[in-house]
């Protein structure tokens, strides 16, 4: 157990760098209504740090034994992401770095989520990344979707990575939708993104469940798979193809 003026010196941290990153918020958005609640919380049973929209205000709860544990260790940390972003060279896993780095892409991660769902941020940052026409309810801007990434990787541009050597190297980078495309009469859509030297295509139904991913590179023709982040090679020529093939579709 971390003493408690370590503690404090991290509960200190957290509450300054989240001060910054609402700020940041509040300018990048054009919400001067952004005002956090900022938890931070040593429970011994707490293990998900939230954040998000309660009672009408954009919150985050961070868990920080861990930062405390490491800050009294003297040792560095590795601060995780879940699996579908986690070698994204942007919001992906930090490996050895000082507590206080890794306790900055946490914050991060949470305010991300707030501005995701309050509804003022929400339809800014909505407008912003090109997706206001989107319905509200659609895959692309819940949990930790492509709005929700975009948001996360601005804030960890501008306040995380920056103190961070990123040593990974993606097959492929995350990030999905801009613009969906309609294709008529067909019960499907596909966005296209062009991301280095991958072009990706996301097929989703007209209700905005992804359908699949297909990928090519100089490489040739991929199935991607979003959640394991692993790709299939396929001997096709070209979307068409590999999408009826793959999707039936
Ligand atoms: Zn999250």
């Amino acid at each position: 157990m971390a003493s408690l003026s370590v503690q404090a010196i991290v509960e200190q941290y957290a509450r300054a760098t989240a001060a910054k990153m609402e700020s940041y918020v509040q300018s990048q958005y054009n919400v001067p209504d952004f005002k956090l609640k900022v938890i931070v919380s040593y429970g011994k049973r707490r293990r998900s740090s939230w954040g998000g929209m309660r009672n009408g205000k954009p919150f985050i709860n961070l868990v920080c034994k861990r930062f405390a544990a490491a800050s009294e260790a003297g040792v560095m940390m590795t601060e995780t992401e879940y699996a579908h972003i986690r070698n994204d060279p942007v919001i992906g896993e930090m490996k050895d770095v000082p507590w206080e780095t890794a306790l900055a892409g946490l914050i991060a991660h949470e305010i991300a989520h707030a501005v995701q769902f309050f509804p003022l941020t929400k339809r800014s940052a909505m407008e912003k990344l090109g997706v206001k026409e989107l319905d509200g309810h659609s895959c692309i801007l819940k949990n930790h979707n492509w709005f929700w990434q975009r948001i996360y990787a601005d804030l960890r541009t501008e306040f995380v990575n920056g103190k961070v050597t990123v040593t990974s190297t993606p097959i492929v980078v995350t990030p999905p939708p801009s613009r969906p495309q309609r294709t008529v009469n067909k019960g499907w859509k596909v966005v296209r993104q062009q991301n280095g030297k991958a072009r990706f295509s996301f097929y989703y139904t007209t209700s905005d469940e992804l359908i699949g991913v297909l990928c090519v590179t100089p490489d040739g023709y991929f199935r991607y798979y979003p959640d394991t982040q692993s790709v299939k090679k396929l001997n096709v020529k070209n979307f068409n193809e590999a999408r009826k093939i793959e999707f039936g579709i």
